[in-house]
């Protein structure tokens, strides 16, 4: 019979987080946003849980490097070859940039020649422990996706791997048998069609409450993966136990996201000496991996079977990564002061969520200069 569950799943505008009194704290400066991840398979990481997401527009190397210098995690998209991984990965040697929070992203489409590239950069380039592995689907429901990760353990034993996506606690359970972190979310991203087109997906907040409950049971990890719209969505996410969050469109209108700056002419109501005044906007492109301009550029076009999953989208433009970047440590910090968590680490242990109706007080949003 079909399963109906009667409760309300929620999303991050579902619920806020209820200041309190614990470790009394003057300042977000003395808040450690650092923590220490110990692997289900054994390996150790050290940094804030943040990625970008393995898309083709924010995965790319200038994003990804900005992101590994502040101490945060990063995978570049799987439609980068081994020699240009490998040049990368020089580079940043050369510049003193650490690379154990690097995750090397790879495809199920064509396991072999996935296998390939991990070990040209192995042989050539050196990438040796620590190394960290990165096994992307839309869809790891499917067995293949199964198949993969467990030959991908066997290969490579030393690795962290990471994998998804998924949106249930049963799937988040069995991959950890070969996987350490499980991404979680199905439908939430800002580029995504998947809910529209197949009515799939998961609200974040109880994915999260869900997946980590089990993940951890086992030593597991979860990454929350989409539905990012304010930075106040991190620090949820990390109040419910997410262990990492990953970020795409947050990301995508700044000058390190591939793509160029796009400009747009708006004729607005204002008259001066009889000519309408022009409004020049400035934006970048992001589309979903699932998206027909995605799969046009990286699979030679749509397959007849399938439906494009993915929006393509124009952002507006909001300059250097830097600026966001900043804005998110100083928000988790403050978030940690505001729950008497001295650490990121204690953010979910300190945390009290509570369910609203209204979130933000939007009156005056259109006024915003
Ligand atoms: P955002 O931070 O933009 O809300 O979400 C980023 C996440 O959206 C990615 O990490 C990935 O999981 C998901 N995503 C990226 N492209 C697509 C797509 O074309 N379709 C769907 N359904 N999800 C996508």
């Amino acid at each position: 019979m079909t399963q109906l569950l009667p409760e309300t799943h929620l999303d991050y505008s579902d619920i806020l987080i209820k200041p309190k009194m614990g470790i009394n704290m003057n300042s977000r400066k003395d808040v450690s946003l650092t923590k220490e991840f110990k692997f289900k398979h054994g390996q150790v990481r050290t940094g804030l849980g943040i990625f970008n997401a393995n898309m083709a527009t924010v995965g790319n190397f200038a994003t990804v490097k900005k992101l590994l210098v502040k101490g945060m995690f990063a995978t570049l998209h799987k439609h980068y070859n081994a020699d240009e991984i490998g040049n990368f990965l020089n580079q940043c040697r050369i510049e003193n940039i650490s690379l154990d929070n690097l995750f090397i992203t790879i495809g199920l489409k064509n396991i072999n020649q996935e296998f390939d590239k991990l070990e040209t950069l192995e042989s050539k380039y050196k990438w040796i422990s620590p190394r960290n592995i990165c096994i992307d689907a839309p869809n790891f429901y499917i067995p293949k996706a199964l198949d993969i990760l467990e030959k991908t353990r066997q290969k490579f034993n030393d690795a962290v791997i990471m994998v998804g996506n998924i949106a249930s606690g049963d799937m988040c359970l069995k991959l950890l048998d070969n996987a350490d972190i499980i991404k979680c979310g199905i439908g939430s991203g800002s580029a995504c069609l998947t809910r529209k087109q197949t009515g799939c997906g998961v609200p974040m907040v109880s994915l999260i409450n869900e997946c980590a409950d089990i993940a951890h049971s086992v030593n597991g990890h979860i990454c929350a993966d989409g539905g990012i719209v304010d930075i106040g969505d991190i620090c949820k996410a990390f109040c419910l136990n997410a262990d990492f969050v990953m970020i795409g469109g947050m990301f995508a209108g700044t000058d390190e996201a591939e793509g160029e700056i796009i400009e747009k002419h708006f004729t607005t109501n204002e008259i001066i000496d009889g000519q309408p005044v022009i409004q020049t906007k400035q934006f970048k492109q992001y589309y979903g991996m699932s998206s027909e301009y995605a799969n046009n550029k990286f699979a030679g076009g749509m397959c007849n079977y399938k439906t494009s999953e993915g929006r393509e989208l124009l952002i507006p433009y909001t300059g250097t990564l830097d600026k966001i970047l900043q804005d998110i440590t100083g928000g988790i910090a403050s978030c940690c002061t505001y729950i008497g968590a001295s650490k990121v680490k204690h953010m979910a242990k300190c945390a009290t969520l509570i369910k609203v109706n209204n979130q933000l007080n939007k009156v005056f949003e259109k006024y915003s200069v």
